[in-house]
């Protein structure tokens, strides 16, 4: 059977619980597909950055698109955490919860004129500019709003991250980050440039990294550049080394973050810039762990090749097996002594690419739950409601209390914004 995620689940009696509350009860409550997580998994993650970086001058921004409910932000703001957003929605989403705007830092490529007046007006603390005409947008209109933002310049430092092809951003070839060669040129423009606070150098290289040498390599090249700046006169404040760090799914091995914080230190140290202030935008490996999405079998069917698992969950409310065909763990939510075969869990949509696990010894049996473990970050978030399947609900469960998050969607949510002209 596939691990459990961490020590907030596990089977009591047989039954899987989220802390003190019993999953098979929440099924009957709220109903499936339905989204489960436990704050105290979230919690341990994020006293685990904390300690790591006890003692080194930091700032943690959380990346909301790893999972965007206003309850799951509240955690963070809770913990003192800064916000790393990505579009106005985002933006508008922390706002909501009450976060300070100054420890929101404004990541993305497309950032839109729109976008850049909003955050401005909400004086976000930080612009991550990822290109030279973002920078002239950027100071253009906040010479016409007479504001002077804090930026920081998103490099590209040309480094492998040795993870997914679709969430590698840290390569020459990626759109992300202002090539290394160019940084220096527009960084020195910034530097002169009244209409900007120039605070500090980014580089995000990629998402689900499992070892820290591309860190490390990205880190290097990043002090090249500052060695650069600091011969011109330039002195930059923070060093934002983005979001990234790895979770175990199948069986990753991860370092402990400590090594990453050593590493750093080390390099950063080593060569005069030991007084930089490190930011780190943590979005997957602060939640990751933290929730399940349980679905019901609807049908135990056999093929002359293949058994499958046929649950009401599917790649509409977990998009990452069809996406990045990434393996996530499966789990019976009640565990069975009866015989085991091996089963592709998938999902009622039209689409071949609707699975969420492959090859599973799992129980044959209609009616069974399932929870696909890991799924807190980039679940709920990428969802759809791609063959009109209404959003999943989400349950918090803290202790032995469990708190609905987002109800289930009606019917009518699904054509709350459409409409049908009268002439036709
Ligand atoms: C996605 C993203 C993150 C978070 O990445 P994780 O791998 O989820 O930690 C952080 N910063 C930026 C700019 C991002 O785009």
């Amino acid at each position: 059977m596939d691990s459990l995620p961490c020590s907030q689940f596990q089977y009591r009696n047989g039954v899987l619980f989220c802390e003190g509350v019993n999953i098979r009860d929440l099924a009957d409550r709220y109903g499936t597909p339905l989204y489960v997580y436990s704050r105290q998994c979230i919690n341990e993650a994020i006293d685990n950055y904390e300690s790591a970086f006890d003692g080194v001058s930091h700032k943690f921004c959380y990346a909301v698109k790893a999972n965007s409910n206003l309850a799951i932000l509240r955690i963070f703001q809770k913990k003192g955490w800064g916000f790393d957003i990505v579009s106005m929605g985002e933006l508008a989403r922390v706002l909501q919860i009450g976060a300070d705007p100054r420890k929101i830092v404004f990541s993305g490529v497309g950032k839109t004129e729109e976008e850049i007046r909003v955050a401005l007006s909400a004086k976000v603390g930080v612009f991550n500019i990822e290109s030279e005409a973002e920078f002239e947008r950027l100071s253009s209109i906040a010479e016409e709003m007479r504001c002077r933002p804090r930026v920081y310049f998103r490099v590209n430092p040309d480094v492998d991250a040795h993870t997914h092809p679709y969430i590698s951003t840290g390569l020459k070839t990626n759109k992300f980050g202002i090539d290394f060669f160019s940084a220096y040129g527009l960084i020195k423009r910034a530097a002169a440039c009244s209409h900007v606070e120039l605070a500090g150098i980014d580089c995000h290289i990629g998402s689900q990294l499992t070892s820290f040498s591309p860190y490390f390599d990205a880190c290097d090249r990043l002090i090249d550049l500052l060695e650069k700046l600091r011969t011109a006169g330039i002195e930059l404040k923070d060093i934002d080394f983005g979001g990234g760090v790895g979770v175990r799914y199948r069986d990753e091995q991860i370092e402990p973050l400590g090594e990453l914080v050593r590493g750093l230190r080390e390099r950063l140290a080593g060569r005069g810039f030991g007084h930089l202030r490190i930011v780190m935008e943590p979005g997957r490996s602060v939640v990751a762990a933290s929730g399940i999405l349980l679905g019901t079998v609807q049908y135990v069917k056999t093929t002359p090749v293949k058994h499958f698992l046929i649950t009401d969950a599917g790649m509409n409310d977990l998009i990452r097996p069809a996406l990045y065909a990434a393996w996530m763990p499966v789990l019976p939510v009640v565990e069975r002594h009866c015989s085991e075969m091996l089963f592709d869990v998938v999902g009622p949509v039209c689409e071949s690419s609707d699975w969420l696990g492959r090859d599973r010894a799992l129980p044959a049996e209609t009616g069974q739950l399932l929870a696909v473990t890991m799924a807190g970050a980039y679940g709920m978030s990428m969802a759809s409601r791609y063959n009109s399947r209404r959003l999943p609900a989400e349950v918090l469960v803290d202790g032995k209390l469990a708190y609905l998050i987002r109800r289930r969607d009606s019917l009518e949510d699904l054509w709350a914004n459409e409409i049908v002209p009268a002439e036709l």
